[in-house]
């Protein structure tokens, strides 16, 4: 399988790890770690270790571990909260940037958030200031900047709505800040996907709103949700995306009720199984491999390609080497 930026590459990248990891400590002195389980960094708890980690605070930060990394041949990727992520049972053979650039601002009708943010303390400073736009967001899993780059939405809503501006820093270190357009927001899609680009901090527009009703659809979405999505359990929310047809509500077909007509709620595989409650979801019962996890997303794939010639695309990013999907 061919990977970009980290997660695809077309052949297997060579780079010296004792003279990475010299370089990186010089910088980050013992702030950068060898061997972390990846695990513990995304909500499947699936995967194997990253040969580098570190956890970045800032711009300058994140900039000067990119700088290293791009110019040591030292592959790299950005992790936020890691909740629509799967992660190899290999690992990760580079360097995790781990984003934990925090701080929210109020600035008139405008919120800045730095991009490891949760999008949910977010919602709750939104809604503290009275403001209001985000309250779709209330529920998804999450930081900021993995928002962004997803362009998380729920219910009628999504993040790129309402990004004024975000500040990012480029594969090679450099930092400058850029407007809501340059991100060329889609469906559960922007530009970062193809540039590789990070963001450090986001800057929302919002409007005016009264605490009471903001809270009220807080209130309402999250009823919602809690029949639709799992409480207390390992997953990454929805694992593929809904199929875009213009004849729908929403201009999209359920994924979800597809996977449903086949059967997929009785499906399993190995520690993984499908949320009974949502066939677009799947769960990591305690001791599944993240392989079982693919090969279970494979299975519920063949059998919507089987009945409706519907190829699913995954939403969920994997991250590492897979086997192709063999079942
Ligand atoms: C229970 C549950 C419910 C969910 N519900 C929803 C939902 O309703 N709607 C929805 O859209 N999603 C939903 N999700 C999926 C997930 O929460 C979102 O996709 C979320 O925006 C991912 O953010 P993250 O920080 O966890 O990103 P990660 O999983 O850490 O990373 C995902 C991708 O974003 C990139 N990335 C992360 N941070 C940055 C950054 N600062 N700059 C550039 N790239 C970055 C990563 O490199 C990676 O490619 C749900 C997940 C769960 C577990």
């Amino acid at each position: 399988m061919a990977y970009i930026y980290g997660v695809r590459m077309s052949k297997k990248t060579v780079w010296d790890f004792e003279s990475s990891l010299a370089l990186l400590e010089r910088r980050f002195g013992s702030r950068i770690t060898v061997d972390r389980s990846l695990a513990d960094f995304n909500t499947f708890g699936t995967g194997g270790a990253a040969k580098l980690l570190i956890e970045v605070r800032d711009a300058q930060e994140l900039s000067g571990a990119v700088e290293i990394a791009a110019e040591h041949g030292i592959p790299f990727f950005m992790v936020g909260g890691g909740s629509n992520l799967l992660v190899s049972d290999i690992g990760y053979d580079g360097l995790i940037i781990k984003n934990s650039i925090m701080g929210l601002n109020v600035s008139g009708k405008n919120i800045t958030a730095g991009a490891g943010e949760e999008l949910q303390t977010l919602v709750n400073f939104a809604t503290d200031n009275a403001l209001t736009g985000l309250e779709f967001a209330t529920g998804i899993w999450g930081t900021v900047g993995g928002a962004i780059y997803g362009n998380a939405g729920a219910y009628g809503g999504e993040t790129g709505e309402f990004l004024d501006s975000a500040e990012v820093v480029d594969r090679q270190g450099n930092i400058r800040t850029e407007g809501a357009d340059y991100f060329e927001f889609s469906y559960r899609g922007s530009k970062l996907k193809k540039s590789g680009e990070f963001v450090t901090r986001a800057t929302f527009a919002l409007k005016e709103g009264k605490k009471e009703a903001i809270r009220k659809k807080i209130d309402e979405i999250m009823a919602l949700r809690d029949d639709k999505f799992p409480i207390g359990l390992r997953s990454a929310g929805c694992f593929f995306k809904n199929i875009p047809d213009s004849s729908r509500e929403h201009g999209k077909l359920s994924t979800g009720m597809l996977l449903e007509q086949v059967g997929a709620k009785a499906m399993r595989w190995g520690g993984a199984r499908v949320f009974a409650n949502h066939a677009n979801i799947l769960i990591n019962e305690g001791t599944a491999k993240s392989e079982d996890i693919k090969k279970l997303a494979a299975l519920m794939k063949s059998k919507v390609k089987e009945k409706f010639g519907i190829e699913l695309q995954e939403e969920v990013i994997l991250l590492g080497d897979f086997k192709e999907d063999s079942l």
